[in-house]
């Protein structure tokens, strides 16, 4: 594979719901970069904590299910590639029994010690092979790649954050109402960002993006132009890529 038009990291952190894996993948895409979905590496976690019947609220066992938990996850824009030991679970680690497991098990410490250098490996290789990537999950400006050419926070409020799930989860054929969405996403956001480990928090030179009245297209096409602007777009970069 060639190399793509990004060089270096994008770290794209926020909150569930802010329109960040869309963007997210999206940015990568039309870079031809890599991309990595960190949140779903803690999900897959979750699943084979879940699947072995241990209580995701107990460290030590969640740490053991995580160091022998034979996790893959793939860096291609276009496919969601996420395996444990083989089996293709890039449905299943969104479903609710996850999504209400996960915080707890993204709290453990180790474990997080564990996925950034998973993390911090795949982008090292990527950045080899492409020259670029965008990563997104909530701690990556902060922990996982401090000097990231270029850190993005995106906030939303609660509400457009609950109806753009509603809509996602319909669309992906899960049932949920706003309500209880809300209240899914406040109560995540509120244990993601008062964990002692790595909590969800921009970085002191993130560049803020409060999507609530902004839609997909605006988010890109802000995010373009930073790149752009920063020295980040490679100079084989092709005016009709964007
Ligand atoms: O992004 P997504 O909603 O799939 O993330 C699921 C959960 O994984 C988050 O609520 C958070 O608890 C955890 N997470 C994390 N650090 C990351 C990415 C996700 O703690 N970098």
């Amino acid at each position: 594979m060639g190399q793509g038009e990004l060089r270096g990291v994008v770290a794209l952190d926020g909150p569930s719901g802010t329109g960040k894996s869309t963007v997210a993948r999206r940015l990568a895409a039309t870079l031809r970069s890599g991309y990595l979905d960190t949140g779903a590496m803690y999900r897959a976690i979750t699943l084979a904590v879940l699947r072995d019947g241990v209580d995701p609220a107990d460290g030590a066992a969640v740490l053991r299910v995580a160091e022998q938990a034979e996790l893959h996850i793939g860096t291609d824009p276009n496919h969601a590639d996420v395996r444990l030991a083989g089996e293709d679970v890039a449905a299943e680690i969104r479903g609710r029994k996850v999504t209400l497991a996960v915080s707890a098990v993204s709290a453990v410490p180790r474990v997080r010690e564990l996925l950034v250098a998973r993390q911090r490996q795949l982008i090292s290789e990527a950045r080899a092979r492409i020259g670029g990537i965008v990563v997104e999950g909530r701690d990556i400006g902060t922990v996982v790649v401090p000097d990231a050419g270029l850190k993005v926070y995106l906030t939303a409020s609660a509400d457009a954050r609950a109806s753009r799930r509603t809509k996602q989860d319909s669309r992906e054929g899960r049932t949920s109402t706003v309500d209880a969405t809300l209240a899914d996403v406040e109560r995540r956001d509120r244990l993601d960002s008062t964990r002692a480990a790595s909590p969800l928090r921009p970085a002191v030179d993130a560049v803020e993006i409060d999507t609530t009245d902004l839609d997909i297209r605006a988010v890109l096409d802000r995010l373009l132009d930073i790149v752009r602007d920063r020295g980040l777009r490679g100079t084989a970069a092709r005016s009709a890529g964007r």
